[in-house]
């Protein structure tokens, strides 16, 4: 979330990260390349652009991140090679683990001179965690170099308070998922991810930090006075002379409903950045050939759930969750105990634009207390005559106990 240019005697340190937000507003913008990417000496693995053929990525990983984290070794290596995907490369990787201790230190970056030097010499990055961030920072990358050598590592932060951790991909899709397998998912660019424990995606801020790994500069505004670690003569710049960001990439913040894919914008970004002369070295500089899949964009209403409902008897309230990309129209109905029957609510409502809501209140007074148990919410995409399944989508939740469970009585009104 900082870019910190941490400048003394030969020494350069950046700091890129990856951010939480909770919205996205979408901002008509271009892929754009790091400040380091023009900075660092090509004859460094300080950059995942400047890693020839022949050469191994070494990652020293911490211990704690396996144990913690199932898959995560996949997911690093897939984050590398998806983007060396579109851009026709393989990187070879070695992978070393070790019982690293856990740091609480605090200060712009500790984690790596901490780390770095547990890890075996050649190291090109060290993979740990780091104490929670006061602000909204999930992950951070670190560069640190002179001429002769350099050090890097990545972490993701320990959760905040209100945040209950990480969840890998292998969690999310509950199967143990291989690097192969994983690219194929982001090659295919169809997937999405609805994450309803307030967990972020560990692969969404690896892949983000990867990016930084390769040289790319962060979509979203930076708390610092320029506001952006993109490179001028590297990015989309607007009439006034600005950095044009772009809030749908994965070089964007992360939130809870990832896309399983990189966007067209970060794969011009990787492309632009083969391309660039000092980024070629023994690969091919034609890239573009390499086919990339049309995204295959979510149903109208892409994800709805009840996350609490309940009635004392006064008071209906509901808290749910919805992505959608259509205007919406929620009715409601109550199931009565008894008269055994689902009584239909005469009042809906509507959410009239597309919508990203992670906790979305809706609140009833009763005029009297009924017996209602159950709640059952119907989202319907507010278009005459659209019936098919992805526009019509049913939840039920549970009011109060006792409660009947025997769905074959309700009644349809
Ligand atoms: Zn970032």
């Amino acid at each position: 979330m900082k870019t910190f240019p941490f400048i003394l005697f030969m020494f350069l340190a950046l700091i890129s990260c990856d951010k939480h937000s909770g919205h996205s507003k979408m901002v008509k913008g271009y892929w754009g390349h790091n400040t380091s990417a023009s900075s660092v000496s090509p004859e460094l693995k300080a950059l995942l652009g400047h890693v020839k053929k022949n050469m191994t990525y070494k990652i020293c990983l911490a211990n704690y991140m396996v144990k913690e984290h199932p898959g995560i070794e996949n997911e690093l290596r897939a984050a590398i090679n998806i983007w060396g995907h579109y851009i026709g490369r393989k990187i070879n990787i070695s992978m070393t683990k070790l019982d690293l201790p856990e740091t609480e230190l605090t200060g712009p970056h500790p984690g790596k001179n901490f780390y770095y030097p547990l890890c075996p010499p050649g190291t090109d990055l060290v993979v740990a965690r780091l104490a929670p961030s006061d602000a909204s920072e999930v992950g951070q990358t670190v560069l640190r170099y002179d001429n002769k050598k350099f050090s890097r590592a990545l972490f993701l932060r320990q959760p905040h308070k209100d945040q209950n951790g990480w969840l890998t991909l292998s969690e999310a899709l509950n199967k143990e998922l291989t690097e192969d397998e994983i690219i194929e998912i982001y090659k295919k660019r169809d997937q999405t991810i609805y994450i309803k424990e307030n967990k972020l995606l560990t692969m969404q801020t690896i892949l983000h930090e990867m990016g930084h790994v390769w040289g790319l500069c962060d979509q979203y505004r930076l708390d610092t006075e320029s506001g952006t670690n993109c490179d001028p003569n590297f990015a989309s710049i607007n009439e006034e002379g600005h950095i044009i960001l772009h809030d749908e990439a994965t070089m964007a913040a992360t939130h809870w409903h990832p896309n399983l894919y990189l966007s067209d914008d970060d794969i011009e970004g990787i492309r632009q950045l083969a391309e660039r002369d000092s980024f070629v070295h023994d690969w091919k500089k034609e890239v573009r050939e390499i086919p990339v899949n049309e995204i295959s964009g979510p149903p109208p209403i892409a994800f709805v759930h009840i996350k609490k409902s309940s009635y004392d008897g006064h008071l209906f309230t509901i808290d749910m969750m919805l992505v959608t990309h259509a205007p919406i129209k929620v009715k409601m109905r109550f199931w009565n105990t008894v008269k055994n029957a689902w009584i239909n609510f005469e009042n809906s409502f509507s959410i009239p634009d597309s919508a990203e809501i992670f906790s979305f209140h809706y609140s009833l007074r009763m005029d009297r207390d009924y017996p209602f148990s159950k709640v059952e919410l119907t989202y319907e995409v507010n278009e005459t005559g659209a019936k098919d399944d992805s526009r019509v989508i049913k939840v039920e939740n549970i009011l109060r106990v006792p409660v009947d469970t025997d769905e074959h009585q309700q009644e349809n009104e």
